[in-house]
């Protein structure tokens, strides 16, 4: 079986909400990319219901883009404990978990409305009717209020 580097962190020592800097990878032609394990609650005590989640993924997807060049991908993980984040090139820990907190607190803010979230009509999204941008902003204003820490063993919020 294939070693996947996820599987090896030892998710009863992490303290969440925090970004991880997963590693970074070269592929055949030197473009590099960049993996972050963006977790937003504690695994294995908490997980964010399906629909605030998808809300969450749909939001990012763009208040992201808004602030940084080269995002990939923004995924949630299985577990609805956090996302995974792919960015082209080289970044830091810091660099992106400001860019998430910014993120998040506009996402949290009351001019932040069903309009300002991307994709939500039935031809654009695989399960439009699973949405809820009010457990969105719940499980955002929870996140900031606990912190976004750039060290995912030890709490250093940004
Ligand atoms: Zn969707």
């Amino acid at each position: 079986m294939a070693e996947v580097e996820s599987f090896q962190l030892d998710h009863t020592k992490v303290l969440a909400p925090y970004v991880r800097l997963i590693g970074s990878e070269t592929g055949p032609k030197g473009d590099v990319i960049t993996n972050f394990d963006v977790r937003f609650v504690q695994p294995n005590a908490n997980a964010i219901g399906m629909a605030a989640l998808h809300t969450i993924e749909h939001s990012m997807a763009s208040l992201i883009r808004d602030r940084i060049d080269g995002m990939i991908d923004f995924s949630p993980f299985g577990c609805q404990t956090g996302f995974h984040m792919i960015m082209w090139g080289k970044h830091s820990s810091e660099e992106i978990a400001k860019v998430i907190k910014s993120s998040l607190e506009e996402l949290a803010s009351d001019a932040f409305g069903w309009d300002n979230v991307p994709g939500v009509a039935e031809k654009e999204c695989g399960n439009y009717r699973n949405h809820s941008l009010f457990g969105a902003k719940e499980w955002s204003k929870k996140i900031l209020s606990e912190g976004i820490s750039t060290d995912p063993y030890e709490r250093k919020v940004i």
